[in-house]
């Protein structure tokens, strides 16, 4: 097998396809290194679940298409992007040029022949394991940022709740009848400048409501 892998290089370097999603890479296409871009390889663990792998093999591409970096990335970063798959292209060494090897069967050539030319063929083959698109069983993934955002706005929420609590422990509070003791009654007395038999009315009128404060026992039940 090590054989027939070495008997002859592939059509294509493994460098001219995207790690991510498997397309080929034109010359002047930009594209990135997959080590250089440490948010992206961030992105990659946080959106597909798994880290960037093989790197050190030379069979796997190393390099991603700008499309993948500025989508992961943006996702990443809590903008609304998503890639168009929920598993990406998954790499493992191929055994022979003809029947598993993503890099000898890909024929990126066809993609000049015009504007009715067929789409380039990326073949699922054990070496090279297609996406697997989302579905409502493989979702868009929440972003991090969202995530982290959502967080805050939930303590945020609980925190105006427990606000909101105390609010009305103190309207609460505030409302609990103050019963006037004799010295606040006197006082009332004065400040309206009642006549001794107003005064005396009112206030045995206020006793006889049981509103005055002359009761110690039921002041105590506030305490
Ligand atoms: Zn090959
Ligand atoms: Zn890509």
């Amino acid at each position: 097998m090590v054989n027939r892998m070495a008997s002859r290089s592939c059509k294509h370097p493994a460098d001219s396809f995207c790690y991510v999603c498997g397309e080929f890479l034109k010359t002047r296409a930009k594209k990135s290194s997959v080590q250089a871009s440490q948010r992206m390889c961030e992105a990659y663990k946080a959106y597909f679940g798994m880290p960037v792998g093989d790197q050190d093999k030379t069979w796997a591409p190393h390099f991603i298409c700008e499309n993948c970096k500025r989508t992961l990335e943006g996702w990443y970063r809590g903008e609304k992007r998503a890639m168009r798959f929920a598993i990406p292209r998954i790499w493992r060494e191929p055994t022979d040029h003809t029947s598993n090897c993503y890099f000898c069967m890909v024929d990126p050539s066809k993609r000049r022949s015009g504007k009715n030319a067929q789409p380039v063929v990326y073949p699922d083959i054990p070496s090279s394991i297609a996406q697997v698109p989302h579905s409502s069983e493989f979702p868009v993934p929440t972003p991090p940022a969202a995530k982290k955002q959502l967080r805050s706005y939930e303590s945020s929420q609980s925190d105006s709740e427990e606000n909101e609590a105390a609010d009305l422990t103190d309207t609460a509070a505030d409302r609990v009848p103050y019963f006037p003791n004799q010295h606040d009654l006197n006082d009332l007395i004065r400040d309206l400048g009642l006549t001794k038999s107003n005064a005396e009315l009112l206030t045995s009128r206020l006793k006889q409501w049981n509103l005055l404060d002359n009761c110690k026992s039921r002041k105590k039940t506030y305490f």
